[in-house]
């Protein structure tokens, strides 16, 4: 409802009113309520248009300071007391998903990392279970790129899909790149689990896959946009509806604390961090520029806001939407 001061008058006078003929009593006995000593479900949706976005919380990632090489130590600890955030030497990370619905197809960007990388994510079958989305009901399965923390909940922990009814969309280099018996056989041991984690997640989706280009239509409402560096097929998507637009960006930013503040600072494995650095510094200056919302798979949850300039640049969450 709208209020304005009159109405506020008059109600308060009313509520004096009421307020008066109400007599003070003992209240009731209340048993003690046990503590959850959880989290709730991390749902949260918003309207592109006549689309509805559902930001799906998987969990969260901790990461090493150290892996920004270009990170100076007391910029970060400075960067750490400025948001509240315990000082040392490692930075948190949520892991989030979004699922598409276009009133014609139900598509789900990245779907988190299972149990791939310890118990801190998996939560995104809980998220969409709270969220009322049946996994069966998916049509398409969109991945920004073939990370753990974005593919491994695409398949069950028995090697199924676990999205049984929809294609997978992926970078056709992305795919190349981690599906390659031979890339796997030549990766250096620290590096081998990213395959392994990448095939075994792409293999229920072989027969399925459709190996997409940096800028074309995936369902209407939906184009992917090139955003190179991260990875070798890394690559943004744009939901639009109307004139309402927004962008999905995937792993432009890992650590928004440092990195918004610092586009040139990126993480160690950055397919080319060079041109990493300069994929997040002209989507921040495009975001900022046409005041586009945008949505990261590593902003705090549910990661959907805005980019303005200022010390570097600044992420703006999105405030609550009380209504689509
Ligand atoms: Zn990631």
């Amino acid at each position: 409802m709208l209020m304005r001061r009159r109405q506020f008058l008059q109600a308060g006078v009313a509520a004096s009113a009421a307020l008066a003929g109400t007599v003070m009593g003992a209240g009731p006995i209340l048993a003690a309520q046990p503590k959850a000593g959880r989290q709730v479900p991390g749902i949260y949706r918003i309207a592109v248009g006549d689309i509805e976005v559902t930001a799906v919380l998987d969990g969260y990632i901790d990461l090493g300071v150290d892996l920004f090489p270009d990170a100076k130590a007391d910029e970060v600890a400075k960067l750490q007391q400025a948001n509240f955030v315990p000082v040392g030497d490692m930075l948190r990370a949520s892991v989030n998903c979004f699922v598409v619905n276009t009133g014609d197809k139900l598509a789900i960007v990245d779907a988190g990392g299972r149990n791939l990388l310890g118990p801190s994510m998996g939560d995104m079958p809980a998220g969409l279970a709270a969220a009322g989305i049946d996994p069966a009901a998916v049509d398409v399965v969109i991945a920004t790129h073939m990370h753990p923390d974005h593919i491994g909940g695409i398949t069950t922990t028995n090697g199924a899909a676990a999205f049984a009814n929809a294609e997978l969309v992926v970078h056709k280099d992305d795919w190349d790149f981690w599906m390659s018996p031979e890339n796997l056989a030549g990766a250096p041991e620290f590096f081998k689990p990213f395959f392994q984690a990448a095939q075994a997640a792409g293999t229920p989706y072989v027969k399925t896959v459709r190996k997409i280009g940096g800028d074309e239509e995936i369902i209407p409402g939906i184009r992917s946009m090139a955003l190179p560096g991260h990875t070798p097929g890394h690559t943004g998507f744009v939901v639009s509806s109307g004139t309402n637009t927004l962008l999905i960006w995937g792993d432009i930013v890992h650590s928004p604390m440092l990195q918004f503040a610092h586009p040139n600072w990126s993480i160690a494995f950055d397919t080319s961090p060079e041109v990493a650095a300069g994929t997040r510094r002209r989507a921040f200056d495009m975001a900022e520029t046409d005041r586009l919302l945008v949505a990261g798979m590593h902003l705090p949850f549910p990661g959907i806001g805005y980019v303005m300039r200022g010390g570097g640049f600044k992420f703006v969450p999105a405030e609550w939407r009380y209504g689509l």
